[in-house]
């Protein structure tokens, strides 16, 4: 039986979880391997260690551990699990062999009803396959850093980029600054610097045993991948493989994107940790709104101003679109509202071919100034009219 866990930590059974994660910190940097390289009494000490406050730091476990011993604690949270495994552990300890302890009408013969992978699923997960055994969830609090066992994808990244209603119309290109973790120049994002030694993870053997007595299980060691061989930590890094950088990227943003759109730009994400792909950059974009224009869907609508004698007799005017100015002809006896539709030249479908059609809408306005010459000729126009033009606004 390994030393007792509360012991370990130097603490009471009944410590607070704050005292319980005082002592742990305390610990963490007096045997963490980074600080004692090469030092293997610190290194054990510090995996003992780190295996305790997972346990203990871990409200369930702990709950388990106390009641249980160390094993039921890493069963998982499963007190049934950790029940069926004491009674099988017990059994094995007596010589009485697999199954003893579950009596029954005549006991069980063998493993059958006893679901090793899924018992040990919860446990490997936890540790991360061995190495400084887990110390995952701990060394995250006590360093404020991750040091995950083995290569990584490293995280995406999500950033938020604004452009005028044009740049979504014609696409464009932003060159952006980020601040990311990215690869360590010295060990290549490795993680590992210097001459190869006996990997301290598997002494060299290239594997690990995971879980303990006779549900142990064996499989290549992730340190060093099964070479038994690996060099020791990089001190740029710290052993992760990356360190903090800032970054310029340019993106190409393509036309037709919208509001909440979002632009992937492959590998310009956080770098991989001790050697894994880069993750992903997104994008959210933004659009502003902008005054004259309105967008709905890949269409695009503008006021055109037309004068009362342009929508009454005619004309060809010119109008401004996002990629040069074009001659619309106003048809004759135009009334106010009037949709001029330009095809395919609204913004172009973000997928697939295509793109959506520019409308202007005739605005009619009167002039600014009412002479006497303007107001005969209104006075004129009003009798032109053949019927009320309200006779059908009814509400
Ligand atoms: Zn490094
Ligand atoms: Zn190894």
């Amino acid at each position: 039986m390994a030393e007792e866990l509360y012991q370990l930590l130097g603490v009471s059974r009944g410590a607070s979880e704050d005292e319980i994660k005082k002592a742990y910190r305390k610990l963490a940097r007096k045997y963490h391997p980074d600080v004692n390289p090469g030092n293997k009494a610190a290194e054990e000490k510090f995996k003992q260690v780190s295996a305790a406050f997972e346990v203990l730091s871990h409200p369930e476990k702990r709950k388990l551990y106390d009641e249980f011993g160390e094993d039921a604690a890493k069963m998982g949270y499963d007190p049934k699990k950790a029940e069926a495994f004491r009674a099988y552990r017990d059994a094995a300890s007596r010589g009485g062999g697999p199954g003893g302890g579950f009596g029954g009408a005549g006991g069980m013969p063998d493993m059958e009803g006893f679901d090793l992978g899924d018992l040990f699923g919860e446990l490997f997960r936890n540790r991360g396959g061995g190495g400084r055994a887990a110390g995952r969830g701990g060394m995250e609090d006590a360093f404020g850093r991750d040091e995950p066992e083995g290569p990584s994808r490293g995280e995406d990244l999500h950033a938020q980029v604004r452009l005028s209603l044009r740049d979504a119309v014609t696409g464009t290109e932003r060159s952006l600054s980020i601040t990311r973790p990215g690869r360590c120049k010295k060990c290549k994002g490795s993680g590992h610097f210097g001459k190869p030694e006996t990997c301290p993870t598997c002494k060299g053997s290239g594997k690990i045993r995971q879980g303990r007595g006779p549900l142990s299980v064996t499989g290549t060691c992730p340190t060093c991948g099964g070479s038994g061989k690996v060099a020791p930590p990089c001190d740029l890094c710290g052993g992760t493989g990356r360190v903090e950088e800032t970054a310029r990227v340019t993106v190409k943003i393509p036309a037709g994107v919208q509001s909440g759109s979002q632009v992937r730009v492959a590998g310009q994400g956080a770098a991989g940790a001790q050697g894994g792909p880069p993750g992903d950059l997104f994008l959210e974009v933004q659009i502003e709104p902008h005054p004259l224009v309105r967008r709905e869907g890949d269409d695009l609508y503008v006021e055109l101003p037309v004068t009362v004698a342009e929508a009454m007799l005619g004309a060809q005017v010119r109008a401004p679109t996002f990629t040069g100015e074009v001659t619309l002809t106003v048809p004759p006896h135009s009334q106010s509202g009037r949709k001029l539709r330009l095809k395919g030249q609204g913004v172009p479908a973000l997928r697939g071919n295509g793109r959506g059609d520019l409308y202007f809408e005739l605005l009619i306005r009167v002039p600014e100034k009412t002479t006497a010459d303007v107001k005969a000729a209104a006075e004129t126009l009003a009798r032109a009219y053949a019927h009320d033009v309200r006779a059908d606004l009814h509400l």
